[in-house]
């Protein structure tokens, strides 16, 4: 990532600079980050050496100095918005440049109404004098308000939700006790499955689910029928050799265009949990999509759906379906949602997992990953946009221990309608 490689590099310099910290929308976790941006915090003194360093770094071309007393580091990874603050403005300046634009206007109109200003990413009095806010908690704190979580910041109703003591407690990294979906060299994954699960157990996680694609899926290697068996043998001989991490024998299989699976049952029920997905749109409008979506479902074997929308940030904005009958099934069903951290998809968004969750639904946030040396931070990314999403652990399915899990899937097996979770 550009940005940790760029605070790596200035982190050589050994300049006397208190912090750098990544502000903007990558902070925030937001799906769409356009550009990087960076807040040093450094004394008034460093200033000059700091963007001297910065521009004597190998990989960068220039430093130019841009509008907003921000300079734009032009490496060859791409540009960098830079900003150094002093110390004893730097918590309004990270709130500021952190954004949204939407949440600093926001606090705009309430400083307004305690006498003061926030402008150019500082809080000013009456005079326009500078308020010295060192930390993100004082901001906040000379606004009357709790620190407002940095994925929360859209510009949406979170001030009134902070006012109404009615900011979730939300899900963290530590919540997370296992990943339910990761894909090896059985299928398109770069690893093997034993380095999967070695890296993962690395991480500290109390279980992980193997699930490559089925014979079908539309990705360059699939997981063919025959092979299944002997991944099993695989995963059974690694059980033998690691016992502190367990290993559920997963699938992500393709729902077909017909709402069927892409393998049969008898195939599906020697699978400790089985994912479900739509990979392509099979030329079909939502109303079809929806029903491929109810008929898996419906089916007792599928414990979740991934990456509902199929959005890709970059290239698709996701499918136009009717999710408010997504989740409603999904529910009534006891059916997982996920919430998956690849950087590709990002999907549930922030916005729909609110509302699914609000809807009742179990999220799963999985890391849907390919490769091992990336599955602590596309997980960091599927709990950022679960965040952006207020999602709370108790909503989320794999915060709970491997024996709910297992539960989870069980029940809705045995055609036992899963107690929905309370909405908040
Ligand atoms: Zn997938
Ligand atoms: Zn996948």
């Amino acid at each position: 990532m550009l940005a940790s490689w760029l605070v790596q590099e200035i982190g050589r310099l050994g300049l006397a600079v208190d912090q750098i910290v990544p502000a903007g929308g990558v902070r925030r976790f937001a799906p769409d980050v356009g550009s990087v941006t960076l807040l040093a915090i450094a004394t008034p003194e460093i200033h000059a050496s700091f963007l001297r360093g910065v521009a004597g770094l190998q990989g960068v071309r220039a430093v130019v100095p841009r509008d907003a007393g921000g300079f734009v580091a032009h490496t060859d990874r791409g540009g960098v918005t830079l900003h150094v603050e002093s110390p004893e403005h730097a918590g309004a300046a990270l709130v500021w440049h952190t954004g949204s634009r939407g949440h600093v206007g926001l606090l705009q109109a309430r400083a307004l109404t305690f006498g003061l200003a926030f402008e150019g990413g500082r809080l000013l009095d009456t005079n326009g004098r500078p308020v010295p806010c060192v930390s993100e908690e004082a901001l906040y704190a000379r606004l009357s308000l709790p620190v407002i979580q940095p994925e929360l910041r859209h510009g949406g109703d979170e001030l009134a939700l902070a006012d109404e003591g009615q900011l979730p407690d939300l899900l963290t990294g530590r919540d997370i006790r296992g990943d339910l979906h990761m894909h090896t060299t059985w299928s398109d994954g770069r690893d093997t499955l034993a380095t999967m699960v070695l890296t993962a157990r690395t991480l500290g996680y109390e279980y992980v689910a193997i699930t490559d694609h089925s014979e079908r899926a539309t990705s360059s290697r699939t997981l063919s029928r025959r092979d299944v068996a002997r991944q099993r043998a695989e995963i059974d001989a690694l059980r033998d050799r690691v016992d502190d991490i367990a290993i559920l024998h997963g699938v992500e299989v393709d729902i077909m265009p017909d709402g069927t699976l892409d393998f049969d049952d008898t195939v599906l029920s020697g699978f400790d949990i089985v994912l479900a997905s739509l990979h392509d749109d099979a030329g079909h409008d939502p109303g079809r999509l929806l029903e491929r979506y109810e008929a898996a479902l419906r089916h007792p074997l599928v414990s979740v759906i991934t990456h509902p929308a199929n959005r890709s940030p970059a290239r698709f904005p996701g499918y136009a379906l009717d999710y408010d009958r997504l989740f409603e099934a999904a529910a009534a069903t006891g059916t997982a949602l996920e919430v998956d951290g690849a950087p590709g998809h990002l999907d549930m968004d922030g916005a729909l997992a609110r509302r699914a969750s609000d809807a009742g639904v179990t999220l799963a946030v999985n890391s849907d990953c390919h490769r091992a040396d990336a599955l602590a931070r596309q997980m960091r990314f599927g709990i950022g946009t679960a965040r952006r999403g207020l999602v709370r652990r108790e909503a989320v399915l794999n915060a709970r221990p491997l024996e709910d899990v297992q539960a989870f899937v069980a029940a809705k097996r045995a055609g036992r309608t899963a107690a929905p979770q309370v909405p908040r």
